[in-house]
């Protein structure tokens, strides 16, 4: 029995349409952050918000796709099924569109009505179920009963992508660095959610044989942090820290890549993103918050020994996504988030490069 030569025609049509969307788009922007001097450290922040989907997820959803096209798994009848906090089914369903199929995200019911109106808007159906931790099974039951595709982002975030380069995360950030006063950075630091994003820049660094170190920022109730650290701790609660932090320490987080992590208070990161847009006007999401308080630790660091050097960061998404949510001071006080303890303790860190914790 042979398979029919259409669907390898499907194939190739498919895989060329995804590489053309990729061709019509720009890279995204390397923010140059000069922090004020005592600071001897110039931060570069990569705007993943920039992407057709809004999000980081953008670059991980291609590749997700191309994988299973060219691992012979999504044919032109595929429905494609995926466990998701959102970002990712926001892209995912932008491709599934591109690609005419269907698209079935299984999400916890608390996901925002914001993120499922993104999603229903790329043509995408949402599975919301009580209990996050059922997203699993739920996503490889619905894959199983329509004969789909479950991408399963969480397992293959790490190894869908190329991260030897071909123009990846990693790649993208050097290349545009390369022109600047200190073009290979101390560190690198970004959250985990799948734990993919990580995974690529730390393997890309030993691949090129870099000293940039890579550093990981984990918000609370997050399994991360105690994996990496060796202790096996299963997360309590969900994190409130939307795409990072996760209850299980995900298959595409490799602990043996990170150099080091960082906890970073769920308020702290509101602070932080607050900061961001105050002295920037970057209008981020919270995950991006977390971001920019490990860079300021990282940055006082670095300054408190005359050290110059530069950090990247990501800003994951915008803040747009937020504006009812983390934007919302009542929404934060009635999540029990209260940024104001962590406000002139971050300001202090940017502005006189002196960290407290
Ligand atoms: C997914 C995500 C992250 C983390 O990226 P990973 O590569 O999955 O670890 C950070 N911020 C946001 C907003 C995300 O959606």
């Amino acid at each position: 029995m042979s398979r029919p030569a259409q669907d390898r025609q499907w194939v190739s049509q498919a895989v060329r349409q995804i590489r053309a969307d990729a061709r019509r788009s720009a890279d995204t922007h390397l923010i140059r952050i000069p922090l004020p001097a005592p600071h001897t450290v110039t931060v570069y922040l990569k705007d993943e918000s920039t992407h057709p989907t809004g999000s980081l997820k953008h670059r991980l959803a291609r590749s997700l796709f191309l994988y299973g096209l060219c691992n012979g798994q999504i044919g032109p009848d595929t429905t494609i099924v995926e466990a998701s906090s959102g970002s990712t089914a926001i892209s995912e369903a932008y491709f599934a569109r591109m690609l005419g199929l269907d698209f079935v995200a299984v999400m916890a019911a608390t996901t925002s009505p914001a993120k499922i109106a993104l999603i229903e808007r790329e043509g995408g159906r949402c599975h919301l179920v009580t209990d996050p931790h059922q997203v699993y099974s739920e996503a490889e039951r619905i894959a199983a009963e329509r004969a789909g595709v479950y991408l399963d982002q969480f397992s293959h975030a790490e190894r869908a992508t190329d991260w030897r380069g071909n123009n990846n995360i990693a790649e993208s950030i050097f290349d545009q660095l390369a022109e600047e006063e200190h073009p290979v950075p101390a560190w690198v630091v970004v959250g985990a959610g799948t734990g993919g994003t990580s995974a690529t820049i730390g393997r890309y660094v030993r691949y090129q044989a870099l000293p940039t170190r890579v550093c990981v920022v984990d918000p609370e109730s997050s399994a991360f942090l105690p994996h990496w650290a060796g202790i096996d701790n299963a997360a309590t609660r969900p994190s409130r820290i939307e795409g990072i932090g996760r209850a299980r320490p995900e298959p595409s987080f490799l602990p043996e890549v990170v150099d080091e992590m960082i906890a970073v208070p769920d308020a702290a990161s509101i602070a932080a993103m607050q900061l961001l847009k105050e002295r920037t006007g970057i209008d981020a999401g919270p995950s991006t918050g977390t971001n920019l308080a490990g860079v300021l630790q990282l940055a006082c660091q670095l300054s408190a020994g005359w050290e110059q050097a530069s950090i990247v960061s990501l800003v994951c998404d915008n803040g747009e996504r937020y504006t009812n949510t983390y934007g919302d001071p009542e929404w934060l006080t009635a999540n029990g988030l209260d940024p104001a303890p962590h406000t002139d303790r971050l300001a202090r860190a940017w502005g006189q490069a002196s960290w407290s914790s």
